[in-house]
C-alpha cells in the first residue's frame, strides 16, 4: 500500500463518516506502513489510539480491503514526537500500543479481488439499513437474495427516487454475499461503469476480456441502469451478457430511478426480461422513517461524541420539516452536529432552525396560517369557528394544538402571531400546544401520522 492509496481511502472515510468524524478522528491519522499484512499508522496520544481503534478500526480496515489493500489489522500507534518528514515511512520507532482490531470477517477478501467492480461502502449494511412501510419490500427482496439459496427473483430490479437507499440496499446485499459465500464471484458496478468499460475494451479491440468478465461472474449487480438507456450499443452488449447469466442461473441485481416499462430509451427486449424478474420500488419516505433514520443516525454520532447534548423533539422536528430524500436528511443531520460541536451549545429546535435554515428553506413553500387553518378543519371535520375559538373540548383542542404545532414549522409566523389566529390568549397557549404535539407524536402513531398526513396536504 502506497501513501497515494491512503489518500484515496481517505477520501472514501470521509464520505462514509462525514466531516466531523473525519476532522476530528481520521484527519490526524498518519499513514507508517503496511507489513505482515498489518496497516500501521501514527496517532497523536493514547486517548486517540484506543478511540480510533474501537470507533473507526473496522471501518478503515474494511475501506482498505475495498480499496484492494492486502490487510488483515491495523494498528494505531502514538507518534513519538520526533520530527518527520512528510511522505517519508522511514521514522522512529513508535510506541505501539496493543490495539488489535479483530479481523470482521476472513471472509472480506474474495474471489472477486481481480473484478472490476466499484467499491463497496463499508457503512451500506443491512444492520444501518432502517426499514420502514416505504421500503419494507424492497427491504425483503434485498434480504432474500442475500441468502444466495436459490435463484428465484432474477433479476431483482429496485427503483425508486434519489437518495431512497438503492445503492445502499445493493452494497448491503453485496456485502452479506460476501460473507457468506467467500469464493463467490460478486460483481458490483453502476452502469455507467459498465459502459465505460465496454467502450474502452471496443477502443482497446478487447471486447472478449471484457466478455470472459462479465459472463464469468456468479453475482452480477448493476447500479443505476438509466444510465445506459438510449446508449445503443452499450444496451446491446448489456443484454447479450444478462442473458447469458440468466441462462447459467446466475443471479442478477439491478437499480434504476424508474420502473423498467417506464424508460422510455430502453431497449424493449431489456424492459420486458427486467420485468421478469422482482420488480420492487423503493418509496417516498414517511415520517416515520425518517425519524428512524435519524434516531440510528444520531444515536452513532452521540455516541462516537458524548459532550454532545439533544433537546426533547428536535429529531421529531427535522423529519417532519425536511421531507425530501434520506441523503438530505442525513446531510442536515451531519451538519447540525459538526455545528453544534463547533459553538459547544445544547442542540435545540432554535438552533436547528438556525443551521439549517436553507435546507428547512428549500422545503418551505410558503404555507399559510389561513391554509393551515382550513386544512386542519376538513382534516378533523371541525368548523373553523371552533379552530379558531377558545373551547378546551378536546374534540376541538387538539386539532388547534395540531394547527399550531403545524403552524410554528411550516412557517415562519411568531407565536403572538399564532394565538391571535387560533385562540390562544397569549405566546405561551401555543407554546404548550406545540410542546404538546411534539410530546405525543413521539408516543402516539395516530397522531405522529396526522401530522405527516397534514403537511404532506399543505404542502403538496
Ligand atoms: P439511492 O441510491 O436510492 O439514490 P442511497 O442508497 O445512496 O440512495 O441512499 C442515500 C443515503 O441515505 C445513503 O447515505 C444511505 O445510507 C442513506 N439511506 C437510505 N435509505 C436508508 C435507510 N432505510 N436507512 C438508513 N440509511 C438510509
Ligand atoms: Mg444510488
Amino acid at each position: 500500500m502506497t501513501h497515494e492509496t491512503w489518500g484515496q481511502v481517505r477520501g472514501e472515510l470521509l464520505k462514509s463518516v462525514g466531516e466531523n468524524n473525519f476532522s476530528a478522528w481520521i484527519d490526524p491519522i498518519v499513514f507508517d506502513r503496511l507489513d505482515a499484512r498489518t496497516a500501521r499508522f501514527h496517532v497523536p496520544t493514547n486517548f486517540f489510539s484506543s478511540w480510533v481503534s474501537q470507533n473507526y478500526g473496522d471501518v478503515i480496515l474494511r475501506h482498505l480491503i475495498s480499496a484492494g489493500v492486502g490487510v488483515d489489522r491495523v494498528e494505531f500507534a502514538v507518534d513519538n514526537g520526533l520530527p518527520r518528514r512528510a511522505g517519508n515511512s522511514n521514522v522512529a520507532p513508535a510506541q505501539p500500543v496493543e490495539t488489535p482490531v479483530a479481523r470482521p470477517a476472513a471472509t472480506l477478501r474474495t474471489g472477486t479481488d481481480e473484478l472490476p467492480g466499484a467499491t463497496l461502502n463499508p457503512l451500506y449494511t443491512f444492520d444501518n439499513f432502517i426499514v420502514g412501510k416505504p421500503n419494507e419490500l424492497a427491504h425483503a427482496a434485498a434480504r432474500r437474495v442475500a441468502e444466495g439459496r436459490d435463484v428465484t427473483f432474477n433479476p431483482l430490479f429496485l427503483y425508486g427516487g434519489v437518495g431512497l437507499g438503492k445503492t445502499h440496499l445493493m452494497h448491503a446485499i453485496a456485502w452479506d454475499l460476501r460473507a457468506r459465500f467467500p469464493g463467490a464471484r460478486i460483481l458490483y458496478l453502476s452502469a455507467e461503469q459498465f459502459m465505460y468499460r465496454f467502450v474502452r475494451a471496443l477502443r482497446e479491440q478487447d471486447t472478449m476480456t471484457f466478455k470472459q468478465i462479465f459472463r464469468s461472474v456468479d453475482v452480477l449487480m448493476v447500479d443505476d441502469v438509466q444510465f445506459i438507456a438510449g446508449k445503443t450499443s452499450t444496451q446491446e452488449e448489456f443484454f447479450h451478457t444478462f442473458n447469458a447469466l440468466v441462462e447459467e442461473g446466475k443471479q442478477i441485481i439491478i437499480s434504476g430511478d424508474r420502473a423498467p416499462v417506464d424508460m422510455e430509451e430502453l431497449d424493449a427486449r431489456i424492459a420486458s426480461r427486467l420485468q421478469c424478474g422482482l420488480v420492487v420500488d423503493l418509496h417516498p419516505t414517511d415520517y416515520e422513517l425518517r425519524l428512524g433514520v435519524l434516531q440510528h443516525k444520531a444515536e452513532q454520532a452521540m455516541a462516537r461524541n458524548p459532550q454532545i447534548r439533544m433537546a426533547e423533539g428536535v429529531l421529531e422536528f427535522m423529519a417532519l420539516r425536511i421531507s425530501t430524500n434520506i441523503r438530505v436528511v442525513e446531510g442536515a443531520l451531519i451538519r447540525l452536529f459538526a455545528f453544534a460541536d463547533l459553538v459547544r451549545r445544547e442542540i435545540t429546535v432554535d438552533l436547528v432552525q438556525d443551521c439549517l435554515a436553507d435546507i428547512l428553506k428549500s422545503t418551505d413553500r410558503r404555507v399559510t396560517l389561513d391554509q393551515i387553518i382550513k386544512t386542519c378543519c376538513e382534516y378533523y371535520k371541525i368548523r373553523q369557528n371552533d379552530i379558531t375559538g377558545t373551547s378546551r373540548a378536546r374534540a376541538v383542542a387538539r386539532p388547534r394544538q395540531m394547527a399550531m404545532y403545524l403552524s410554528k414549522s411550516l412557517t415562519s409566523r411568531s407565536y403572538p402571531e399564532i394565538a391571535r389566529k387560533l385562540g390562544g390568549r397569549d405566546h405561551t397557549t401555543v407554546l404548550y400546544g406545540v410542546r404538546k404535539i411534539e410530546e405525543l407524536m413521539a408516543i402516539d402513531s395516530q397522531i405522529a401520522e396526522d401530522a405527516e398526513i397534514l403537511r404532506r396536504m399543505l404542502e403538496a
